[in-house]
């Protein structure tokens, strides 16, 4: 029986260091979830880095120590690897570029360099635990040359990788000066899984440009053997936010969490108050300045909905260390600013903006009490918030506002669907998402979730994992 080795750039848990020792903490991700039974039952692995860098030989047994009761080990990286492959290749060229924001891509020869000795220490983890016909499930931009050097060096093994990040025109890709390697490295695949399949069309747009390869529909044919490519667009744990928002729905509102109580306090101090929600990670990808200009736009030309509606705002922090990423924040406390000053009153705000995480019952109350999502990434793999949003709303009272630049809108037709970049068309669709009739949202929403119910987390893995099993299939029909 073969086992499964999973590698991704983090680990599914998280070492810290505090005053007695490292402690562990697992994490509740989307992609530790789905591919919990599969790491748990079969005497799997998974390899990635656990978040912390050893000082001392004690230490570093204490983390692998750690790291063995959840069948996991350990790839270390030190401060030179972190700034050159992770912020630098990985958040600096592959993330900017692979989103379109080609003016962002920064080439950098030590950058590149730092990528590639990355991805051959993950391959030497894998290997040396990698028994003969082992199956290996690489993920993300962080390790796309990963599966070309396991090819090279043991071509026994059946390799899969998942990309979670769009895959950009090759009029993108062709900017980069190590584009043939970057292809190339993903083609030591058996099978490549893309969320949509205009990331699917992308890629094999670059390998027919750039490597001249055969392609016979979702096959690309190598000299020896063959690549599949196809579509598995990535679902949320859907019971667990269906399950919390009933919970939350049943309970009377003295027994909800005081922010669920200022909540509704607040929709309840004027009739027809409502609120438009948005939850990402502060990131130049997401469209806030835009989605604030058509928010600030939609109140020039409704004034009688000032005073009624405010914006949540809830913004992660992240890569605080990259300056497009700091510069974005001022902008975006800017305009903040300027918004409330403008419009607001001794009793209204109308954005109400959060820059911090906040906590998984938290997020869920957020999501249960809006009336809207207002989503506007100018580019997004998928978009994982905008169908934890609709799975949450068990009353199906809510309008999801979704761009159509987010892989998750191949999904969710029945959202009112935006170009983020046109801010009268998004100021608009404020307006019709407040106006809706009840009965279009109910039927909406119910459409939404019957569909992402079924495509799940779950199944999302297991539809990968059987198409990388039938690879092995074909590979023996062959010899
Ligand atoms: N999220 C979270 N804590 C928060 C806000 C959001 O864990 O305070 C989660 C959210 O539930 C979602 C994920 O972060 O699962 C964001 O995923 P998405 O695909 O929307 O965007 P990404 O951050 O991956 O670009």
């Amino acid at each position: 029986m073969s086992r499964l080795i999973i590698a991704s750039n983090r680990l599914p848990v998280m070492i810290n260091r505090s005053a007695d020792g490292m402690t562990i903490t697992p994490s509740a991700g989307g992609l530790a979830t789905g591919l919990k039974s599969y790491h748990k039952d079969s005497n799997s692995v998974w390899i990635g880095w656990p978040g912390v860098m050893p000082e001392t030989k004690k230490e570093e047994k204490e983390v692998i120590g750690l790291l063995e009761t959840e069948q996991c080990l350990p790839v270390f990286l030190n401060e030179e690897l972190i700034t050159n492959y992770y912020d630098g290749f990985s958040n600096a060229t592959l993330w900017p570029l692979f989103h379109y924001f080609a003016e962002f891509t920064e080439f950098n020869e030590s950058y590149w360099e730092s990528y590639s000795k990355v991805n051959e220490m993950f391959a030497d983890a894998i290997i040396e635990n990698a028994e003969e016909g082992d199956v290996v499930w690489v993920h993300d931009y962080q390790l796309l040359l990963l599966p070309n050097i396991l090819r090279e060096r043991r071509p026994d093994l059946t390799i899969g990788f998942f990309l979670h990040i769009p895959f950009p025109s090759y009029e993108l890709i062709r900017i980069l000066p190590w584009r043939e390697q970057i292809v190339n490295g993903l083609l030591g695949a058996d099978l490549i899984g893309f969320h949509t399949y205009d990331y699917a069309r992308h890629f094999i747009s670059s390998v027919k440009r750039l490597l001249g390869h055969d392609v016979d529909f979702n096959q690309i044919k190598l000299e020896n053997r063959q690549v599949m490519i196809d579509v598995f667009p990535m679902g949320i744990d859907y019971e667990k936010f269906e399950s919390h928002a009933l919970e939350i729905q049943s309970k009377p509102i003295q027994d909800r969490s005081k922010e669920h109580q200022d909540i509704d306090r607040f929709l309840l101090s004027m009739p027809n108050r409502k609120l438009i929600l948005s939850i990402d990670r502060l990131d130049y990808t997401k469209g806030i300045p835009q989605r604030l200009n058509a928010f600030r736009e939609f109140l020039m030309k409704h004034p009688d909905y000032r005073e009624r509606v405010s914006l949540i705002m809830l913004t992660v922090p992240s890569r605080t260390d990259v300056e497009q990423y700091q510069n974005l924040k001022n902008e975006i406390d800017v305009l903040v600013g300027n918004i409330n000053g403008e419009f607001g009153t001794l009793n209204w705000n109308p954005v109400i903006y959060f820059y911090r995480s906040v906590p998984f019952n938290n997020l869920i109350e957020l999501y249960s009490s809006a009336d809207v999502a207002l989503l506007t990434p100018l580019r997004d793999g998928m978009n994982l918030v905008a169908k934890e949003y609709i799975a949450s709303k068990v009353n199906k009272k809510g309008v999801l506002i979704l761009s159509e630049m987010a892989g998750a809108s191949k999904e969710l037709g029945e959202a009112i669907s935006v170009n983020p970049n046109n801010i009268p068309d998004t100021a608009d669709a404020i307006y019709r998402a407040l106006t809706k009739p009840d009965k279009e949202m109910e039927k909406a929403i119910t459409a939404m979730q019957q569909r992402i119910k079924r495509y799940d987390i779950h199944k999302w893995a297991s539809e990968f994992m059987k198409a990388l099993n039938k690879t092995i299939e074909k590979r023996s029909e062959h010899h």
